[in-house]
């Protein structure tokens, strides 16, 4: 067997081919021979990664340790997110706060008390089965800004990216973003969250309801406020699980 066929078929090997039922050209005597291209291109780097599909885990690993904000100077515990991988409708706030960073679970104090009891109590007195654990919660950011202070622009935009890792893959029928800056953060919009709430937006083909955040409701001046949250919220249910 020649050297050229040999080769050949060391290439056919090096791609996974165990048998090879296609014709393989013998190359023609060197003397005669053009440099000829292989049939096959072999997989690029780029390609092999393309082929390789990011999932929550892979994006938890990724984040690891991080140290890429000066948000990981103050946290206890990066707060990656919760819930169904599978979710058809997910929730995105602004960022953990004290109870969150010590649990390192997303929406766990009282605003996430009452985020919950708004999204099971809204489902059933609307007749949809759906539960807490049924949908997916993380935040722009996934450590505690220190004094729970708003995130900044250049932390947003450095933690970002996993949320958007997040999204693309769980690929929701719909998201909903509580308060203005999680609403700025995915829609890059300067509208308060006060013109913003109960329309659909969209982000990334993936119909996006702003609404208010739980903690601003849970101030006692805030009724009306909570009316219109829960109005938002019906229509997200019955959008997602009509
Ligand atoms: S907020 Fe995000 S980017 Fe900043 S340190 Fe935490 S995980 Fe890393």
């Amino acid at each position: 067997m020649s050297n050229d066929l040999i080769n050949h078929l060391k290439f056919y090997r090096d791609l996974g081919f165990k048998e090879l039922d296609i014709p393989v050209s013998i190359p023609p005597p060197a003397a005669e021979s053009v440099e000829a291209s292989p049939v096959v291109a072999p997989p690029t780097s780029a390609a092999q990664a393309a082929a390789v599909k990011d999932t929550l885990q892979i994006i938890q690993d990724d984040i690891g340790d991080c140290t890429r904000c000066g948000l990981h100077e103050g946290r206890n515990k990066i707060v990656f997110g919760d819930g169904n991988p599978n979710a058809k409708l997910v929730f995105v706030g602004e960022g953990p706060g004290a109870d969150e960073d010590a649990q390192g679970i997303p929406f766990v104090g009282r605003a996430g008390q009452l985020l919950t009891d708004m999204i099971e109590k809204t489902a059933v007195g609307e007749g949809i089965t759906v539960k807490r654990p049924d949908i997916y919660i993380c935040n722009v950011v996934k450590c505690r800004p220190p004094g729970n202070r708003a995130p900044e622009a250049d932390e947003m935009a450095t933690c970002g990216q996993f949320l958007e890792r997040q999204l693309k893959n769980i690929q929701p029928k719909a998201i909903c973003v509580l308060g203005a800056t999680a609403a700025k953060a995915l829609l890059n919009s300067t509208i308060g969250i006060t013109k913003m709430r109960g329309e659909w937006h969209e982000w990334n083909d993936i119909p996006v309801m702003p609404t208010f955040h739980p903690s601003y409701l849970l101030r006692a001046y805030n009724k009306e406020a909570k009316r219109l949250a829960w109005e938002d919220l019906k229509k997200v249910l019955h959008y997602v699980y009509d």
